[in-house]
């Protein structure tokens, strides 16, 4: 997919009105930080709106109603740092090995749940020569990372 030029904020907010029916369903509110303005970058944006779709609906998916999904980002010199996190149920440590593998779900076959949103996301933001990172904890809720380089040329 080919990079182009956009605003990274626009982009955060635009998934994030796409996943709003998915928020509702579940009772989520998503909330979003922002500790920067007007940023922009040159990366392929639709594969990093399917990565950020893939981990807010999982964020909303894992937790309960009433809790908040937080999507802050951070900049720095030459990276910008994408967060989604949630207060949701957390991943135990025999999952958290395996979370990123094809095919890896806890969910339910038709509640969803095909295993290939974490494999793919990862493949797409190691494409992007970025990283794709997690913290959790059990009962207290997850972090995903999207660290990504401010501008990649691609064919
Ligand atoms: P799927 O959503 O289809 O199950 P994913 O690759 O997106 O596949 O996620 C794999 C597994 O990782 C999920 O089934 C779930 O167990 C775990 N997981 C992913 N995101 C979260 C999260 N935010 N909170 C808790 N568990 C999560
Ligand atoms: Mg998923």
């Amino acid at each position: 997919q080919q990079s182009f030029e956009f605003s990274i904020e626009k982009s955060i907010r635009d998934v994030a009105t796409l996943c709003d029916p998915i928020a509702r369903r579940h009772q989520v509110t998503l909330v979003t930080d922002f500790d920067t303005e007007g940023e922009i970058v040159r990366l392929p944006e639709g594969e990093l709106k399917q990565v950020l779709f893939n981990l807010i609906r999982n964020a909303i998916q894992a937790s309960q109603p009433q809790q908040s999904v937080k999507l802050s980002l951070e900049a720095e010199p030459d990276k910008v740092r994408i967060l989604v996190s949630d207060a949701g149920c957390g991943i135990g440590e025999a999952s958290l090995n395996h979370i990123f593998e094809p095919f890896f779900t806890t969910k339910s076959e038709l509640k969803e749940g095909m295993g290939l949103g974490l494999s793919v996301s990862r493949n797409f933001v190691e494409g992007m020569n970025g990283s794709l990172t997690v913290q959790s904890r059990v009962g207290h809720g997850s972090t995903f990372a999207v660290t990504l380089p401010r501008r990649i040329e691609t064919a």
